[in-house]
């Protein structure tokens, strides 16, 4: 039996998860991999956090691998429990909820912790650090209540912080301890400027002040300041700086400085222990820039995946402030120090101003403010070390503003191959020009290929510039997005060729249609496969490979890795004799929680995957499908068989439509509900269809929500009859599977298409019952899955466990 090594990263960070991703680029096979992550959240993208606080981009924007990822990828993945001890000499790791996980190799990448000021009242509610969503969500949920806010630290991250909470409506002060903005990135000339720009944005500053207390009883009600002056506040940030994660590290006796100790392959002091991001201290250093920390994470993934690979040498780092309006960039060296000269170029009625920093004729810093264009092109000099001399005065003004008009496509296309275009990422302008060649034409698919504008998004600008000068005809026209980055066609037009040409399987849609990923991508194959599926019910064969987990398994996967079972219980209506039957099951194989879920019916949960064939064996109850893009639930009230208020059988009628729709593919999952008056306690009117009874006939709602973002649904219609609910519901559903986008809720897709549009859809019998032939002809191929599987021994044998290979999400 061949032995899979078994990684382990504590840390579900960006530096951990971007070494994750390299290796499995560079070795699919090699690793079994698990990631304990201490926030309850998927891999997510600190740096757009400031742009989450000044608004325009969600939460869920910010996601860079979400919870499929990591299970197409096979990793399993803790979240919310952090790991709390390391045996180095056992090689395992415990978490905080008792989980112990055996290694080969472990990889810490534990980050940093905002430095909070040890000051009186430091700890009264409202005085907050800014590192993560929860620090973003106080901040925003306080703005709601509360107007003051004062943030302590006068630098990049606190001025980001200050910036969006301006933008939430609050009244910001910046206190800082030098007479300098970002001093540690700007000079005294960028600085000014950059505080008189802000200053016209509303921000107040406080400079020069040492915060003496923080008052207040038990929330914060303001600061005093060593000089005696005070200010009222009721919410305070920390942004002073950030110290690197390193407690674990500490018990677990590695070497750490102020970061844990490691040498150019990010080795620690332990053998088998790694360490990567802003918790490692290389050479002397511990960085606190992305940047530096992905060069690093390249490193170790090689390392790892045993590809030949030079040592991590260090990095020279740059920053960019991310407050819209103000454009600052800075790298290296901003102050000359002795054995250095300086170029300045001021232009105070355009407000741009420009150093560059010199050095035995290299340059070895540059500080831009209010026009950060040439920031990619200095970088890179400052990073290659080669000798300026005699370009210094082009260096200066050459790029662009000594030639005012000129573009910023055509200032690229200056630009030398090797120049970083992203400096999060390192990303050359060579890289982008050989994606877009190779057929990238809108940013998103350059930013798959090559990641850049992946982290702060700052280089957009120049990324679209050079889309412009490469993409050839498409200069000036809106670059076309297509359903993933794999291609640039949009869903209709692929459903159109489909239907077109005949196209049979997802590999042939993909060849015919010039996908530029040959196995596509987890967007587009469920998605192909689905679309697929919906055109030809009859001779489409199903893809299980281009499914997530869940639909392979037929079963939830739970955060520890085990599967939930729910049978389907029609209508939420059960009986003594099912309830036993479940009960029996329960006990036999020890599933942990029995609980009701909110769609009316029994969830068991904590069950093996080798457990699930068994179990449904013996349940001998249809699916309930409650993992899929499937008819989920039909929630029903009483109805008149027994409540007063019942005007008509609501029981029924949900049973009856469950029954006629249960196993149908959809878009994305549909749940229904039935309530037997207005009163309407089957909550109706947030489900994609809910139907209400009146006096003498139905009313059918469209489009509701209760997820993330609650939608009421939208009046449809009213009906006489059940059969005319049912003939209704029928062509509402497959009109929706027809035109829907893969994945798309039907709260967006009417939101999308407008309820006009499907009114005018559906509004003439005939079409209705042209789409209701059609959903009953898909329904009538369709089969319960778990019947299927417990009758066929090679598809039970997906369930079995191999001795010494965990299987989850496999
Ligand atoms: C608001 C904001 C804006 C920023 N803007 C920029 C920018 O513009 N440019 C730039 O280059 N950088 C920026 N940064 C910095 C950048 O985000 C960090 O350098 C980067 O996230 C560090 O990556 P990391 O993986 O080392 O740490 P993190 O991303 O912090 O990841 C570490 C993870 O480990 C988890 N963890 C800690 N201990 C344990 C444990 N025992 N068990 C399990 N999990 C644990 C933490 O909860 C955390 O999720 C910004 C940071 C913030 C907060
Ligand atoms: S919706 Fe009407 S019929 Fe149904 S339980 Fe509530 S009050 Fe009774």
């Amino acid at each position: 039996m061949s032995h899979v090594k078994r990684l382990v990263l504590i840390g579900n960070g960006m530096a951990g998860m971007r070494t994750i991703e390299h290796i499995l680029k560079l070795s699919t096979e090699a690793y079994e991999i698990t990631v304990f992550g201490e926030e309850p959240h998927p891999n997510y993208n600190r740096i757009m956090l400031s742009s989450v606080l000044a608004g325009g981009v969600e939460l869920s924007d910010i996601v860079i691998n979400d919870w499929d990822w990591y299970t197409e990828n096979n990793i399993k993945l803790y979240t919310g429990d952090p790991v709390t001890s390391i045996d180095s000499v056992g090689k395992k790791v415990i978490s905080a909820s008792g989980i112990e996980v055996a290694y080969d190799i472990l990889i810490m990448a534990t980050g940093s912790n905002p430095f909070m000021l040890p000051l009186p009242g430091a700890n009264k509610e409202g005085v907050i650090g800014f590192r993560n969503i929860k620090d973003c969500q106080i901040m925003m949920d306080t703005s709601k209540t509360y107007k003051k806010a004062a943030v302590i630290g006068g630098g990049l991250l606190g001025l980001e912080a200050a910036r969006g909470l301006l933008n939430l409506g609050m009244d910001v002060n910046v206190i800082h301890i030098h007479k300098y903005l970002m001093d540690r990135q700007l000079d005294q000339s960028a600085s000014l400027m950059l505080q008189h720009d802000l200053e016209q944005q509303g921000m107040k500053f406080l400079l020069e002040k040492h915060t003496a207390s923080i008052v207040g009883r038990r929330r914060v009600q303001g600061l005093t300041f060593a000089d005696g002056g005070e200010i009222e506040a009721d919410l305070v940030i920390m942004a002073v700086g950030i110290t690197p994660n390193v407690e674990l590290a500490k018990r677990t006796g590695l070497k750490v400085n102020r970061g844990i100790v490691v040498n150019d392959y990010m080795e620690t002091s332990i053998p088998g222990i790694y360490a990567v991001g802003e918790c490692a201290e290389h050479r002397g250093i511990a960085y606190g820039l992305v940047a530096p920390l992905y060069e690093q994470g390249a490193v170790l993934a090689k390392r790892l995946a045993g590809t030949v690979t030079a040592g991590y040498a260090g990095s020279v780092t740059s920053t960019k402030l991310k407050v819209s309006g103000v454009d600052v960039f800075s790298a290296g060296y901003f102050n000359d120090k002795p054995g250095m000269r300086s170029l300045r170029f001021q232009d105070e009625i355009d407000g741009i101003y420009k150093k560059i920093v010199i050095q035995d004729n290299r340059l070895v810093g540059a500080v831009l403010f209010g026009d950060i264009t040439d920031g990619a092109p200095l970088f890179s000099l400052i990073k290659s070390g080669e000798s300026i001399e005699g370009r210094e005065k082009e260096l200066l003004l050459g790029f662009s503003t000594g030639k005012a008009g000129e573009s910023l496509a055509s200032k690229l296309g200056k630009m030398a191959d090797d120049e970083i275009i992203c400096g999060c990422n390192g990303v050359t302008k060579g890289t982008i020009a050989e994606a877009i060649g190779n057929g990238c034409s809108s940013v998103a698919e350059i930013k798959m290929c090559t990641k850049a504008t992946g982290s702060c998004g700052g280089c957009k600008p120049q990324v679209e510039a050079l889309l412009q000068l490469y993409a050839g005809d498409t200069i000036g026209e809106p670059v076309k997005e297509g359903i993933c980055g794999c291609t640039s066609l949009g869903r209709d037009e692929i459903v159109e060729s489909m239907k077109a040409m005949h196209l049979m399987s997802v590999k042939e849609v993909m060849n015919v249609l010039e996908w530029r990923e040959p196995e596509g991508c987890s967007k587009c194959r469920p998605a192909l496969n689905y679309y697929l599926g919906m055109l030809y019910p009859a001779e489409y064969k199903d893809e299980k490979e281009s499914r997530f987990a869940n639909e392979r398994y037929h079963a939830n996967i739970q955060k520890d890795g085990t599967y939930s079972v729910i049978p389907r219980i029609y209508g939420g209506v059960t009986s003594p004799a099912e309830l036993k039957k479940i009960a029996t099951v329960a006990e036999k194989y020890d599933v942990p929680l029995v609980k009701f879920t909110g769609g009316q019916r029994l969830d068991l949960f904590g069950v093996k995957k080798e457990d699930l064939p068994g179990i449904w064996e013996e349940l001998d109850m249809p699916s309930g499908h409650g993992y899929g893009k499937a008819l989920r639930t039909v929630k029903t009230c009483v109805g008149n068989t027994f409540c007063r208020f019942g005007t008509q059988d609501a029981i029924g009628m949900g049973i009856r439509l469950e029954k006629a729709f249960e196993r149908i593919n959809t878009p994305a999952k549909v749940k229904l509900a039935v309530s037997g008056c207005p009163r309407n306690c089957a909550e109706a009117t947030v489900k994609d269809l809910g139907v209400v009874a009146i006096d003498g006939g139905w009313e059918l709602y469209v489009g509701g929500n209760a997820g993330v973002k609650v939608r009421a649904s939208e009046f449809l219609c009213v009906v006489k009859t059940e059969d005319e609910v049912v003939e209704w519901t029928s062509a509402y559903l497959q009109y929706y599977r027809e035109n829907a986008n893969w994945n798309e809720r039907t709260a967006n897709w009417i939101e999308r298409v407008g309820l006009e549009s499907i009114i005018k859809a559906l509004e003439n019998a005939e079409d209705r019952q042209a789409l209701m032939g059609r959903i009953e002809e898909t329904l009538s191929y369709s089969k319960d899955p778990w019947k299927d599987i417990i009758n066929n021994d090679d598809l039970r044998k997906n369930f079995h466990t191999l001795s010494g290979v965990e299987t989850v999400n496999s």
